[in-house]
């Protein structure tokens, strides 16, 4: 019986000194991935500040025709509230906030920007500068 509870005790003692050579590596590994969690934080972080630098790309204020109707080139982004042309790709109008639209580049028809394709022609390609 002697054996066996020196073969407990052995073995006991070796995953305590296992376990005492392991957590320095373990401690190491948490911090490395606590490192790499930041370095995906700060990515993500900077991928959000180049969206937002797209996003004040310079608009243009549209001419309105006497009786006030817009009347933008086809595929150019405009909000119809205020007359301003936004780059391909904007959805909203930063002023009033409302859906952006664009005259479909294939028929003319007005859809929403944030349409994928036009509802009467069918074309994906509504944003003349997103086609291309
Ligand atoms: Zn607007
Ligand atoms: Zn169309």
């Amino acid at each position: 019986m002697d054996a066996i509870r020196d073969l407990i005790e052995y073995v006991a003692n070796d995953i305590g000194g296992l376990a005492a050579t392991l957590f320095p590596f373990a401690l190491l590994g948490l911090i490395g991935l606590y490192l790499l969690w930041l370095v995906i934080g700060y990515l993500r972080v900077s991928q959000v500040g180049i969206n937002a630098e797209s996003a004040v790309l310079p608009t243009l204020q549209l001419e309105k025709a006497p009786d006030g109707a817009i009347e933008p080139a086809r595929g150019v982004v405009y909000c119809a509230t205020d007359g301003i042309a936004y780059p391909a790709g904007a959805v909203y109008c930063s002023v009033c906030e409302s859906d952006l639209v664009v005259a479909c580049a294939n028929c003319g028809a007005t859809v929403r920007a944030a349409d994928e394709s036009c509802y009467r022609c069918g074309t994906r390609d509504t944003l003349v500068a997103a086609s291309h």
